[in-house]
């Protein structure tokens, strides 16, 4: 019964993959393609750097924006939700074009 054998080990597989998923999912990931300190779009500042703050990733363009958060990660992370939050209810594109 070597198809019973192959259906076990994909379920293992399977399994693994979830309990992997989850340990990621513990981490929110960055849904800002800019950096929100400066600005900038992420990459044209050069290295992207990013930390992990309260299970939120945050993002920034260059390492100075980095040390401004390090400096007070409550209000960087707040910065960040506000944007976050203010890219939401600006709705789509549709509704801004005329
Ligand atoms: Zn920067």
């Amino acid at each position: 019964m070597k198809t019973l054998l192959a259906i076990l080990s994909l379920g293992l597989l399977a399994f693994a993959g979830i309990s992997r998923a989850d340990d990621q999912a513990a981490v929110k990931p960055y849904a800002l393609d800019y950096c929100v300190f400066s600005g900038d779009k992420l990459g044209t500042m050069g290295k992207v750097t990013k930390e992990v703050y309260k299970g939120q990733e945050i993002k920034f363009c260059c390492n100075q924006c980095k040390k401004q958060f390090d400096k007070n990660p409550e209000a960087g992370l707040q910065k960040y939700e506000d944007a976050v939050k203010a890219k939401a209810s600006s709705g789509d594109d549709k509704s801004m074009g005329k």
